[in-house]
């Protein structure tokens, strides 16, 4: 497997991070005429779940345009209460001004962590260490049994509780025999070459060390409409980082992706990730924030996975010619999938599918939202939000669950005990023979 990350580049108490400056001196990146769109209809704080379990949480039009608005008195720091907003980018979707809220909450996060937080707290180690989950990870695949077992041992879970603020009631992901890289590399690359339908695979961290099996859909469904897939070097996509304000930790690692995509981008590859929340940090998150040559193609040119084939080839055609054995899912659109406008993709294309019945179970959010739930502080609140969605699992057809989001995919099989499958993997039962 080739990373560009070696384990001795990461110390999560580093204190040597320059902060990002995204905000000042930079009129492409200032935000305050954006807080001017506001005009209060709150339409963001009534669909933002943490303020509505969290008494505290002020919400996110404090959190957007009335503290963008006290940034002009030079003296004001960001309110500490950011580190409470999920990161969920709901309140996006519900504003009807366009005020770029989550461009705002992700810089004010990055500025505070950067100029207000002790880098030697629990809270920042832990915080370091969930956002660079790819590291940890890349270790723990290592020796995938022993760290599986370590890390699912409750001991082992309420210690990680006590020094680190990890909530032992969270079962870690195993992590899988052979990732998806290893995989690859062993397989020999793409069996398909084409010269004119060409996608390069953004896999992220969870597809490649936890559930492989959705890389390898993802392969072989897009082998089977003819597609060349290449598998580039990648950093994570930034997603973690953004939430807990490691801006530095999340420009290296959208370097190291900008650069080695950028010249595929320029042979007519296309950029395809099966994480919403990947795709959704390329597209958007990249450009908002980072400022590096070649971001703004890495962000025009990339798709989730079922988006990319529902544009380009006749899907619904082929779903309707397939069958497979009966099976039921209670589906659930993740957050960023909703921001991309993909929440209904999976329900529409699978009920057209022989054997399968697929129910949505609603548009709440599943509350885990990435490394929120991961918080001993936040898990109550986590689960308390993620309530609506675990009842209406319970109450459909079926007893598997379905979404493309790795965490809320934690957050469904923790919440209800059901398994849960990715859409990719459904994809390839129906048409890869
Ligand atoms: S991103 Fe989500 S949690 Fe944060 S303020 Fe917006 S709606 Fe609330
Ligand atoms: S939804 Fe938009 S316009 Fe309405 S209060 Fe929130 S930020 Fe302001």
């Amino acid at each position: 497997m080739s990373d560009a990350e070696s384990p001795s580049d990461f110390d999560p108490t580093a204190q040597s991070f320059e902060p990002v400056q995204v905000f000042p001196n930079n009129e492409d990146m200032d935000l305050r005429p954006g807080a001017d769109n506001c005009y209060k209809c709150t339409a963001c704080d009534t669909s933002c779940p943490v303020a509505e379990v969290d008494e505290d949480f002020p919400g996110p039009k404090f959190q957007g345009p009335e503290q963008w608005r006290l940034k002009r008195k030079e003296d004001q720091a960001v309110d500490d209460s950011i580190m409470s907003c999920s990161n969920c980018m709901r309140c996006d979707n519900a504003c009807p001004s366009s005020v770029p809220l989550s461009q705002m909450h992700n810089t004010a996060r990055g500025e505070y962590v950067s100029e207000e937080m002790n880098k030697l707290s629990q809270e920042y180690i832990r915080n370091r260490i969930l956002a660079n989950y790819r590291f940890f990870a890349k270790i723990g695949s290592k020796v995938p049994r022993l760290s599986s077992a370590i890390m699912g041992n409750r001991l082992v879970r309420e210690i990680n509780e006590r020094i680190l603020g990890l909530p032992a009631e969270r079962e870690f992901p195993a992590f899988a025999t052979e990732t998806f890289r290893e995989w690859w590399s062993n397989r020999g690359g793409p069996k398909v070459r084409s010269e004119d339908k060409r996608v390069a695979y953004f896999h992220g961290c969870y597809s490649n060390f936890n559930t492989p099996e959705v890389g390898k859909a993802m392969v072989r469904v897009f082998e089977s409409f003819g597609y060349e897939v290449v598998v580039p070097k990648q950093g994570c996509s930034g997603t973690p980082m953004f939430a807990n304000g490691m801006l530095d930790d999340a420009k290296r690692e959208a370097g190291i992706t900008v650069e080695n995509f950028s010249g595929l981008i320029d042979e007519g590859y296309d950029v395809i990730a099966s994480c919403t929340s990947c795709s959704m940090s390329l597209k958007q998150e990249y450009p908002e924030l980072f400022s590096m040559d070649g971001i703004e193609d890495l962000s025009a040119h990339t798709y989730e996975a079922m988006e990319y084939l529902r544009i380009h080839e006749d899907l619904h055609s082929a779903i309707e010619d397939a069958s497979v054995d009966e099976q039921a899912y209670a589906y659930h659109a993740p957050c960023h999938a909703r921001n991309q406008g993909l929440d209904r993709q999976a329900v529409e294309l699978f009920r057209d599918l022989d054997g399968v019945i697929i129910e949505d179970v609603g548009d709440s959010c599943s509350g885990i939202s990435g490394t929120y739930g991961w918080k001993k502080e936040k898990y109550e609140n986590s689960m308390k939000i993620g309530e609506e969605m675990f009842d209406h699992m319970e109450h459909a057809t079926g007893d598997v669950g379905m979404t493309e989001c790795p965490t809320c995919s934690m957050q469904m099989e923790h919440g209800t005990g059901y398994d849960i499958k990715h859409p990719l993997q459904l994809l390839e039962e129906a048409l890869v023979q």
